[in-house]
């Protein structure tokens, strides 16, 4: 499998429960490696943005409003096959069917505020990531 690059966020649930660390102890023990990270506040045309994809959803509304409810932490992740084995630590959207060990089965509180977001595929990892990084910001 190739080296793939996947765009990752520590969501406001996990700053405010102090577990951008924890998290990325998760992260980096799949072997996925943090080319790059900053901590930053979306503004909610930036949410809206992100998440263009469900505005016609029922839960967007919510979904824009726990992005910007605090900090959150963009991070680029760099390994073989990098999308999916961030998807599978991730585990499912919904935590109480996410399995034992992942990022989510371990600190997501609900559907809504489950701790981290994932890439779903090379295009839009690569869209994501041009979002929030300049070339120069990710260092392999
Ligand atoms: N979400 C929600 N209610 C739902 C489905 C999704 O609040 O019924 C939120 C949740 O935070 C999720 C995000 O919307 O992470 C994006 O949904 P998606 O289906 O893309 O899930 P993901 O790719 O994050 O697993
Ligand atoms: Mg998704």
């Amino acid at each position: 499998m190739a080296i793939e690059r996947t765009f990752s966020i520590l969501k406001p649930d996990a700053t405010r429960r102090n577990l951008t660390g924890a998290i990325n102890a998760l992260i980096e023990k799949t072997g996925l490696r943090i080319v790059a990270q900053k901590r930053v506040r979306m503004t909610r045309a930036q949410a809206e943005t992100f998440y263009a994809v469900h505005n016609a959803r029922p839960f967007f509304g919510e979904l824009v409003e726990s992005m910007i409810a605090g900090p959150v932490v963009v991070q680029v992740l760099e390994g073989e096959g990098a999308i999916k084995a961030y998807r599978d630590v991730l585990g499912a959207t919904d935590p109480k069917k996410a399995e034992p060990g992942t990022i989510r089965a371990e600190h997501a509180i609900s559907v809504g505020e489950n701790s981290a977001h994932g890439s779903d595929a090379v295009e839009t990892a690569q869209v994501e990531i041009a979002q929030w990084f300049s070339g120069n910001e990710i260092v392999g």
